[in-house]
């Protein structure tokens, strides 16, 4: 019938996981007493299990917040470290130690912590008490032990015994009462003891006439009074059921003597038991109206916030996790209709295109015959040059066709598919959840990686045919000469630009003037090597004149001696070139000496500059070329290589887009949603959908208002309850 401590023990953990600075308070027994005076004893045989920390180096550092459940149900003993969810701990041996890892956790240094242990004991045999284990009081403090640490356990005490709890105040019997450090700081807080419950510890220790007198205190009168108790087991003790050994010999040790059995003397664990519960119970129930406000107030807050920040809009990690799904599928939907057949295509166009200037500007424009190619047609031209010319062409479509275009162009649609996944991953509201963006990039990469082979050798496949022969149409050719033209002129335009960069950052004059001089180096360098290559040529003549000359007077020689000289005759040879070469040193070295210093940077730019003057005008040239009569018929197209290949791009493209649409691209549509449900959406169970919701802080704080809300009500429903019993009781009495 101990409902109210059970229900307010039920609402005070509910509590516990939504306020964290205590604002709600509910009463609970804190334990206090010197170190020794026998707390754990009496804590353990209430509980009925050994299952504290012991040992003399200070065991207990923390308060360890117990709770016990009275489980009349079930036979099942256990405890629970609700933050360490360790699950259910049977095995008390276990919880001793755990108790003892976390309080040796604490640094020697610092000896006391104030964080508290939690611990739940579940079991049929213990009542419903929230209790509060403190570190023992000390009298001396030992060599390695700071100087404050008195003081800092006495304030870790005054903290805890502060009003609602209840005190429980243990004093051994054989240590005489003005001096216990227990009963000294309860006066402090409650001095007329209304809510300190002495206890009297080794009663066994004193004779009985003493041990009365102990207990009927009148020096330290206490509103609750005292109760003795024995806690010791019996030495020579099997340790079966060690704690059910002591309770029977403290129940045969008050027994065993009629002084105990007066009228106003309370003995014995069952006694000390029955009375916590009636205590607390009773403290509960006059707590009751001011808790009740309590949470009135915090609820009524709770609802006042979550009607003005969210307008009472409710959420749910599941809720946020379909909507965020939801958006990127329409985030991904959006960019399949944007990013589609046409674009695709105009994609790898513009990428086929790029490379078939390349092979232009390669096989052409570099070619210092270019000029020669609008004159192909004139009777002057030989058949060889006809055939050069041919053979170009054939190279330059080859290259182009050559040159991968199956897993080139599928590459670039699986980068541009990667690449937007990526952004749509690190976009709203998938910025907030890292491990969700890396799930994204995983299933695009799956889906691309799983298709991206195959459609890359289908479309090697279908455009093998051009690798031989590519037949165009006058309508082809007509549309390839347009592209050519454009295309030329943009690469023209681009080269205009980058020259009058140029010049704007270098200045019209001085460009000019490092112009000038690098021609005019350059016509020195070829000058240069014309003479050297005259003498060399004039050097090896005379050589050659000498040798047939040694020749024609000599006998015929043997051959080994026939090399020997020939081998000579190189050294000579070598000698004369060297010797050469050291004759430009010097010259080179004057030169420099003479020259004006230019920059090396403004002689580059200037390099630069005339290497986009010359290919501006090759560029003015084919395009006027592409313009021409010539370029009107497909037959010309050794004429007009531009077109030509622009015509063979196209078909590139075209057919692979067609591949890449159908074996890439639609399946990449299809499938990806399919796995964003199955990966990101509601299918990934409920925790996992929580811990999702909670990465976005937002949502977090969303979820952790109304979860707040939500457990008030449930709290507040129960307080109302047990109000309502309360009246109905009282109105009984009535
Ligand atoms: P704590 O330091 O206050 O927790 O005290 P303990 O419970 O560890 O007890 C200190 C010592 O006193 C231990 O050696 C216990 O065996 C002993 N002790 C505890 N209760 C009794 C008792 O009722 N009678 C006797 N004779 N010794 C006791």
């Amino acid at each position: 019938f101990m409902l109210l401590t059970k229900k307010l023990i039920e609402v005070r953990n509910v509590l516990k996981s939504i306020d964290h600075n205590d604002t709600l308070k509910l009463p609970s027994i804190v334990v206090i007493g010197s170190q020794s005076s026998g707390k754990s004893s009496v804590l353990e045989a209430i509980v009925g299990h050994e299952f504290l920390p012991k040992g003399h180096n200070m065991v207990t550092r923390r308060p360890i917040e117990l709770t016990l459940i009275h489980t009349p149900h079930s036979k099942e003993e256990y405890g629970e470290f609700p933050s360490l969810g360790l699950g259910k701990v049977t095995n008390f041996k276990k919880i001793q130690q755990t108790l003892m890892d976390l309080n040796m956790a604490v640094p020697e240094s610092e000896c006391v912590s104030s964080k508290p242990i939690e611990l739940r004991i579940y079991s049929p045999n213990v009542p419903d008490l929230t209790m509060i284990d403190l570190p023992g009081y000390i009298q001396i403090t030992s060599k390695n032990q700071p100087l404050t640490l008195k003081e800092k356990i006495a304030e870790l005490c005054e903290k805890y015994i502060q009003e609602p709890n209840i005190i429980l105040a243990v004093c051994a019997a054989d240590v005489d009462l003005a001096n216990s450090e227990a009963l000294r700081s309860s006066r402090k807080v409650d001095p007329l003891g209304l809510r300190t419950i002495g206890v009297i510890t080794k009663m066994d220790l004193v004779e009985p006439d003493r041990g009365v007198a102990l207990l009927k205190n009148s020096d330290y009168p206490l509103h609750l009074g005292y109760i003795g108790v024995v806690c010791k087991a019996p030495s020579g003790n099997g340790n079966s059921n060690i704690i059910q050994t002591v309770l029977r010999s403290e129940d045969a040790f008050f027994r065993g003597s009629y002084q105990y059995s007066q009228r106003g003397v309370h003995v014995g664990t069952g006694t000390l038991r029955r009375k916590l519960m009636d205590v607390l119970e009773e403290n509960m129930g006059s707590n009751l109206g001011s808790i009740v406000k309590a949470v009135q107030r915090e609820l009524d807050e709770t609802r006042y916030q979550f009607k003005v920040e969210y307008n009472d809009q409710r959420m749910s990690a599941e809720s946020y996790v379909a909507d965020s799904v939801d958006k990127l599928k329409h985030q991904f939907k959006d960019f399949t209709k944007a990013f589609g057949r046409p674009q695709v295509k105009s994609e790898i166009r513009h990428m086929l295109e790029q490379r078939m200037l390349d092979i232009c500007a390669q096989r052409y424009w570099s070619d210092p015959r270019i000029r020669e190619l609008s004159q192909l047609d004139s009777s002057a031209t030989s058949e060889e040059d006809r055939l050069y010319w041919d053979l170009q062409l054939e190279l330059s479509s080859s290259a182009l066709t050559k040159s991968g275009v199956g897993r080139q162009t599928t590459q670039r649609v699986v980068d541009i598919l990667s690449r937007t996944m990526e952004l749509l991953s690190e976009a709203e509201p998938f910025n907030n959840h890292p491990e969700a963006q890396e799930k994204i990039k995983t299933m695009t990469h799956e889906i691309l990686s799983s298709r991206s082979q195959a459609t890359a050798d289908q479309v090697e496949n279908t455009i093998k045919p051009f690798k031989y022969e590519v037949e165009c149409t006058d309508g082809e050719w007509t549309e390839g000469v347009k592209r050519a033209v454009s295309l030329v002129q943009t690469e023209l335009e681009m080269c205009e630009e980058a020259l009058s960069k140029i010049k704007t950052t270098v200045g019209q004059k001085k460009l000019r003037k490092a112009i000038n001089y690098v021609i005019e180096m350059d016509r020195e360098e070829a000058r240069r090597a014309e003479r050297k290559e005259a003498a060399l040529k004039l050097r090896t003549l005379h050589h050659q004149q000498q040798r047939r000359f040694l020749e024609s007077e000599t006998l015929p020689m043997s051959s080994e001696e026939g090399e020997g000289q020939g081998s000579s005759s190189d050294d000579v040879n070598e000698s004369v070139v060297s010797m050469d070469g050291e004759e430009t040193e010097v010259e080179d070295e004057l030169e420099a000496a003479i020259r004006p210093h230019y920059n090396p940077k403004l002689l580059n730019k200037a390099r630069e500059a005339l290497a986009l003057r010359d290919r501006a005008l090759i560029l003015k040239y084919r395009l006027s070329a592409l313009k021409s009569k010539t370029c009107k018929s497909s037959k010309n197209k050794t004429q007009c290589p531009e077109a030509f290949l622009a015509v063979v791009s196209e078909k590139l493209a075209y057919t692979s887009v067609m591949f890449i649409q159908v074996e890439l691209m639609n399946e990449f549509v299809f499938q990806l949603p399919r796995l964003m449900d199955a990966r990101l959406g509601v299918k990934m169970g409920q925790e996992a959908m929580e811990r999702f919701a909670r990465e976005n802080p937002v949502v977090g704080r969303h979820l952790a208002l109304m979860d707040k809300r939500m457990k008030l009500e449930e709290v507040w429903e129960k307080l109302n309850y047990l109000v309502r019993r309360q009246e109905e009781a009282r109105s009984r009495r009535w």
